[in-house]
């Protein structure tokens, strides 16, 4: 079986870990900070703060933002479920605003027309580490007086004019689960150029502590903590992290040069400036429906090709729909998309035969699908 991904682990990882469990010391020591401090270099980031998760990171910014019951922010329907998730954490609501056909990403354009009163935020998400257009956001959060946070969970190593995502708002969030750009098994980051920012969301991934230790708890906080074993294996994966994404270009220009000539599949967004490859998404095109799509997915499942239905429109979730009377044709642009997208096996060690018996198994499975 081709998985649709795969983490790419080396001895060194190896024993960076066990150099780390020798140590004896797992939690809170100078691996977390040292990562802390290697990720802010990176990103050029003025703080770093590791957290357990990319959702536990959101939820961290959110809450340190102050946004709360009441409050509006406005996000893009068409992402992994933990972007909206986290501003209902805090009792705040989700306001979403549909895509740009082209790059997936929240259409900008039509931002303003959902700004109210009760808008505290714009959750900005660099879908498939496509780059949102970063000028047009900040100048709408300056005009409306709103913070500007970045879900680059899956843009990690991905710029907009020569600068990291995540470091160009308010405050910025990654996620190391393993399929993402580096892994540490579970784990996130926060960024930002706000030490105050930082010292809360320290503070809230520690049960709301004042400093590391002590049981002096100054708010309601919680257990997001990253511990040193996963922090000694970020930071090989973060050294390690431009030789990753040099191979995902790799692949994924592989996929666009096989795959350019097919009239039936729309290529992801790609020749874009600062774009940071996560999956290799493609969309069916329009004649196709979500059930040629499972039938297909079947078909290369049974040549031993693992694929996914890349991402189900947020608002269509049932606690979402439920609770908020979302419906079919609220979103029109995300619903077109998202019933045709399908992620294709996608990570830096996919070698030139892999890519190329995908792109032929696809190729000839769609040409089964009954129109
Ligand atoms: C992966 C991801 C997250 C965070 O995921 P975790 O599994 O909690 O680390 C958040 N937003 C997006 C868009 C993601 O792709």
């Amino acid at each position: 079986m081709i998985p649709l991904s795969a983490p790419s682990l080396s001895d060194e990882e190896i024993q960076a870990v066990v150099r780390t469990l020798r140590s004896g010391r797992l939690c809170l020591g100078p691996e977390l900070e040292a990562f802390e401090r290697d990720f802010a270099a990176y990103t050029g980031a003025a703080e770093a703060v590791a957290v357990s998760s990319g959702t536990a990171g959101l939820h961290c910014v959110l809450r340190a933002l102050g946004i709360g019951p009441g409050d509006e922010v406005i996000t893009s329907p068409f992402s992994f479920i933990a972007s909206a998730n986290s501003v209902l954490f805090e009792k705040a609501m989700p306001v979403f605003v549909d895509i740009d056909e082209r790059s997936y990403n929240i259409d900008t354009r039509r931002i303003e027309e959902r700004i109210t009163p009760k808008t505290k935020a714009i959750l900005a998400v660099h879908l498939l580490g496509v780059p949102c257009d970063m000028d047009a956001l900040n100048d709408i959060a300056r005009r409306y007086g709103l913070l500007l946070i970045e879900d680059a969970c899956e843009a990690l190593g991905g710029t907009w004019r020569g600068q990291k995502l995540g470091s160009l708002g308010t405050a910025g969030v990654f996620g190391f689960y393993p399929n993402k750009q580096m892994t540490t098994g579970e784990g996130g980051m926060i960024v930002t150029p706000y030490p105050e920012v930082a010292a809360l969301c320290r503070s809230l991934r520690n049960q709301g502590r004042h400093g590391h230790n002590g049981f002096a708890f100054e708010r309601l906080g919680y257990n997001y903590r990253m511990s040193d074993i996963q922090a000694s294996l970020g930071r090989v994966q973060l050294r390690r992290l431009d030789s990753f994404l040099e191979e995902r270009r790799r692949v994924a220009e592989r996929y666009l040069k096989n795959l350019r000539s097919c009239r039936e599949i729309v290529l992801p967004p790609h020749d874009i400036e600062g774009q940071s490859w996560f999956i290799f998404l493609i969309r069916l095109a329009d004649r196709f429906t979500a059930e040629d799509r499972a039938h297909l997915m079947e078909l290369l499942r049974k040549d031993g090709i693992q694929t996914a239905p890349y991402f189900p429109p947020i608002h269509l979730q049932a606690f979402y729909s439920e609770q908020f009377g979302y419906r079919e044709g609220d979103f029109p642009v995300t619903e077109k998309v998202a019933k045709r997208t399908l992620a294709l096996p996608f990570f830096s060690q996919l070698d030139n035969a892999q890519i190329d018996y995908v792109c032929d198994r696809l190729l000839k499975n769609l040409s089964l699908v009954p129109v």
